[in-house]
C-alpha cells in the first residue's frame, strides 16, 4: 500500500524504476539535455556527488561507443559499481578529493563537469542555502582545473536571496550562465540548475584549489555594472511532459495494467543503516532529559 502510494504521488519516482533509473533525477539531467544539448560531443565528464548514480548512468550511456570515453563519479556515500564508471568515494569540499578527481584530467580535460550535490537540508533556509552554495563552489573550483576550454558546467542551485552572487562568479568562467528549471524538479522545491556554457576563464587566470572562491565580507548589494548579472531564466521539459508536483493514477494512459516496480539499485550502505538495525533490536531507546524523569515518574536514571 505504502509503495503504491509513493508510485502514485510521484510520477518521475514510478518511471525512473520502470525505465531501470537509479533515481528519478535521471529525468532532470535527460531534459536539461533537450533544452541545451549537453550531450553534443561529450567523451569526458565528471559527475559530481554523483550517488546513488542515475546521472552517471545516463552520462554513461552517452559516452559509451566515444573511443576515450571516460566518466568520472565522486561522493561521499558509497555507490554500487556501474560499468564504465570510475568511482572515488570522498568530500568533494576536501583538497585530497578534489586532486584525485583532477589526476584522471590530467593531459585529457573533461568535455562537462555536472553537480547534483544537496547537503542534508536542516530547514534553515539560510544555512541550507549557504551550505548549497559551498558545494557548488567546491564544484566549480574542480571544474576550472578539468574543463576544456568551451566546456559545459551544470550544477544544482538554491534559489535564494543571494543567488545573485553566485551567477556573477559564475559568469566569470563562462559565456553563458543560465537558471533551468526541468519539468521533473518540484515547483515547490527551491531547487534549479545552473546551466554554464562556453568555459572561458578570464585571461591569466591561474586554477588555484587552495584558494576559496566565495569571500565572506562580499556584499552582492555592492555589485553593480558588468558585475552585476541577471541571469535568464529557462523552464524546461516539454509541456506535455508530467508535472512532478501532481498524483497520476496508477493504470498507464495505453491502457496496461499497473505492477509494481522494486528500486533499480536500492541504497548499499546507508547512513540510516546503523540506525535501522538499532531500531529492529530495539536498542534506540531515546534518552530522557531531566525535566522527563519527573513527568515519567522515573525516579532512577536508567543503567
Ligand atoms: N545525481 C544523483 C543521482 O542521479 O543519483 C543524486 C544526487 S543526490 C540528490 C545528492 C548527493 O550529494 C548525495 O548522494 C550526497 O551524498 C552528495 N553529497 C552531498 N555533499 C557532498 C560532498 N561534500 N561531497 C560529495 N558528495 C556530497
Amino acid at each position: 500500500m505504502g509503495r503504491t502510494s509513493k508510485d502514485k504521488r510521484d510520477v518521475y519516482y514510478r518511471l525512473a524504476k520502470e525505465n531501470g533509473w537509479r533515481a528519478r533525477s535521471a529525468f532532470k539531467l535527460l531534459q536539461l539535455d533537450e533544452e541545451f544539448q549537453l550531450f553534443q560531443g561529450v567523451k569526458r565528464a565528471v559527475d559530481l556527488c554523483a550517488a546513488p548514480g542515475s546521472w552517471s548512468q545516463v552520462l554513461s550511456q552517452k559516452v559509451r561507443n566515444q573511443s576515450s570515453g571516460r566518466v568520472v563519479a565522486v561522493d561521499l556515500q558509497a555507490m554500487a559499481p556501474l560499468p564504465g564508471v570510475i568511482q572515488i568515494q570522498g568530500d568533494i569540499t576536501q583538497l585530497s578529493t578534489a586532486k584525485e578527481i583532477i589526476q584522471h584530467f590530467e593531459g585529457c580535460p573533461a568535455d562537462l563537469v555536472v553537480c547534483d550535490g544537496a547537503p542534508d537540508v536542516t530547514g534553515l533556509h539560510d544555512v541550507d542555502e549557504y551550505m548549497q552554495a559551498q558545494l557548488l563552489l567546491a564544484a566549480l573550483n574542480i571544474a576550472t582545473h578539468v574543463l576544456k576550454l568551451g566546456g559545459c558546467f551544470v550544477a544544482k542551485i538554491f534559489r535564494g536571496r543571494d543567488v545573485t552572487l553566485l551567477y556573477s562568479q559564475l559568469r566569470v568562467f563562462f559565456s553563458s550562465v543560465l537558471c533551468a528549471k526541468p519539468k521533473s524538479s518540484r515547483n515547490s522545491s527551491i531547487e534549479a540548475f545552473a546551466v554554464c556554457q562556453g568555459y572561458d576563464p578570464p585571461e591569466g587566470f591561474i586554477p588555484d584549489l587552495t584558494r576559496p572562491l566565495l569571500d565572506h565580507s562580499y556584499d552582492f548589494n555592492q555589485l553593480d555594472g558588468p558585475a552585476r548579472f541577471i541571469v535568464p531564466f529557462v523552464a524546461c521539459g516539454d509541456l506535455s511532459a508530467y508535472d512532478s508536483d501532481r498524483s497520476y493514477p496508477l493504470d498507464l494512459e495505453d491502457g496496461s495494467e499497473y505492477k509494481y516496480t522494486p528500486p533499480t539499485q536500492p541504497p548499499i550502505s546507508p547512513p540510516y543503516q546503523e540506525a535501522c538495525r538499532l531500531k529492529k533490536n530495539g536498542q534506540l531507546a531515546k534518552e530522557l532529559l531531566p525535566q522527563e524523569y519527573a513527568i515519567n515518574k522515573v525516579d532512577k536514571l536508567p543503567q
